[in-house]
């Protein structure tokens, strides 16, 4: 076999496929370059640098898997190596550890006021008075977000005798006690910290999770890491913070803007160390990329299982057609639910009703589940990699089938059980490519699943419909289409708003004061 590399990867790694295959090395390859030589090659292997074209797939002959070391795989074309068979894997998992000591070095650096303390030395000044530090000992450190790097730091600070405490509303129970950290709301964490640190992706649901309302009802003297994403921090909220003495200092890895601008005001305080994003920065992070894409490139040539695979598995040409709309309904289903419904997720489960549920739905099934994983995941999430990841999750899965038929030819129902409760969401595909929610719960609606979509669960009384477009209107925000479903007059209701902007946490609070309404949520498609 053949692998060619045509970015830079570890010697080490270069070595270990030397063992086993034939390995040639050819770096700043332009696509047309690499179109011409790819024809004899059974893999390759690129970091972010090589362009993977169509045309560069279409000429390979006899490849059979392309490896990316690292996370990102923008620069590779997944649906022409898909429709010719070539698995496309990255290596996800080779930078936690990075970010995870990154994380800590960060809180011993805050706690010892260490970048100050030095940078004074440095000035033949001998200030011992001025940075006095604090024990981390037996402090309570909040962490938001539980994934990979999240429980790497809750192994590393409970060695140093802290209390941890996990905000993660996409994480079970279960999953918490094995890892020995106590679960708590994220209010509870907020007020009970003395350290926070983030550890979630950038979503529309993080972005500014800490903003002037959380930081209203931190713990005095906190101190707060962001070695996740710029922006999850709203750093004018931060600023003001630590102004008004609620966070005593912070510790950031990431900005909203990378590199900040001049103007950031948080670079002028002594209390906030900085670093230029370096949380994957270590020799060893990039060496541990290397070696998981070439061992995974190893397996696929061998015809085992790859460990982190990117591309979907193929369907049977003659399904295709008929099942791929049911795909996109599945995916769509899954994101609309986890965005309105709370609980940790025990068990899904996914009902056909239908000539589909002749077909072999579980790629069907899949597809509700990358929908709901990728809402609050930071990995790609996909096809292939979905199961693996809901399983590690405690994630149960289920499929039910019936020929049978009620109000639509055919109808997927996405069932999802929670520790608060069990809630479904049915779709179905009108004319050929058409999909549709048609029912949430117990109510039937017909909704466009596309947009930005205002959900409220109300009750149905005179005004609520009136009030809601009125405050739209005022801030001009424009509704597309509107939905109302209801069990009975004057009963629990539920209205659906396709809107053309998007609603802010402000606005969606204006519109939680209706009278009537209970609960108003922004879905994002
Ligand atoms: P991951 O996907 O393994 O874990 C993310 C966790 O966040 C999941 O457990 C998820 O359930 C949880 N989560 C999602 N939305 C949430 C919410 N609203 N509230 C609370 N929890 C929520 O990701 P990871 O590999 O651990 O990476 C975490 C972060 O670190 C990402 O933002 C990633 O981009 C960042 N990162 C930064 C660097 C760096 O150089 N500074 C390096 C690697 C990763």
């Amino acid at each position: 076999m053949k692998v060619l590399v045509t970015d830079k990867i570890s010697e080490k790694s270069i070595q270990i496929l030397k063992e086993e295959v034939i390995v040639e090395t050819n770096y700043n390859l332009t696509p047309e370059e690499l179109a011409q030589k790819i024809k004899d090659f059974d893999a390759l292997i690129v970091r972010s640098g090589t362009k993977v074209t169509k045309e560069v797939i279409d000429a390979a002959d006899n490849l059979k898997v392309i490896g990316r070391a690292g996370v990102g795989v923008d620069n590779i074309d997944i649906h022409a190596a898909t429709q010719k068979g070539i698995i496309v894997l990255n290596a996800p998992e080779g930078n936690t550890i990075a970010a995870a000591e990154h994380t800590i070095a960060m809180m011993l650096s805050l706690s010892r006021n260490i970048p100050s303390a030095s940078n004074s030395v440095k000035r033949n000044e001998w200030e011992r008075k001025k940075f006095m530090g604090v024990e981390i000992k037996d402090k309570v450190i909040g962490i938001i977000g539980f994934g990979r790097i999240g429980r790497e730091v809750a192994k590393r600070v409970r060695a140093f005798g802290m209390r941890v405490l996990v905000y993660d509303p996409y994480l079970s129970r279960e999953t918490a006690r094995s890892k020995g950290v106590e679960l708590v709301d994220f209010e509870i964490l907020l007020k009970t910290s003395d350290f926070i640190t983030l550890h979630v992706p950038l979503t529309d649901k993080t972005r500014n999770m800490i903003d002037r309302e959380e930081f209203a009802i931190m713990k005095p003297g906190i101190r707060i890491i962001n070695c996740a994403r710029g922006g999850i921090i709203n750093e004018e909220a931060l600023y003001e913070a630590i102004k008004q003495g609620i966070v005593a200092g912070a510790a950031l890895d990431v900005f909203e803007i990378e590199p900040p601008t001049k103007d950031n005001r948080l670079l002028t305080l002594d209390n906030v160390i900085a670093t230029p994003h370096l949380g994957a920065s270590t020799r060893e992070a990039q060496e541990n990329v290397s070696l998981d894409v070439v061992k995974d490139v190893l397996r696929a040539l061998k015809g085992e299982q790859v460990k982190n695979p990117i591309n979907m598995p193929t369907i049977k040409d003659e399904d295709y057609e008929k099942i791929k709309p049911y795909m996109v309904l599945a995916e769509k289903m899954g994101k609309f639910y986890v965005q309105f419904k709370n609980g940790r997720i025990n068990e899904i489960e996914m009902i056909y009703n239908g000539e589909i549920s002749r077909f072999e739905t579980k790629i069907i099934t899949i597809s509700a589940l990358k929908g709901i994983l990728s809402v609050f995941l930071q990995e790609s999430i996909n096809i292939v990699n979905a199961p693996v990841i809901a399983k590690e999750r405690g994630i149960r899965i289920k499929e039910t089938k019936s020929p049978e038929i009620e109000n639509y030819n055919n109808l997927v129902t996405l069932k999802v059980k929670t520790d608060k409760t069990t809630g479904s969401v049915s779709g179905t595909i009108f004319a050929k490519n058409d999909p549709r929610i048609v029912k949430i719960d117990d109510f039937y609606i017909d909704l466009v699943p596309e947009g930005y979509v205002l959900l409220t669960s109300h009750r149905d009384q005179p005004g609520v419909v009136g009030r809601v477009g009125t405050i739209l209107g005022e801030n001009d925000i424009n509704i597309a289409t509107m939905q109302v479903g209801r069990k009975y007059p004057r009963g629990e209701a539920i209205m659906a708003l396709t809107v053309d902007e998007i609603v802010s946490k402000d606005i969606i609070k204006q519109l939680e004061q209706v009278k009537g309404i209970n609960k108003m949520h922004l879905v994002i498609f």
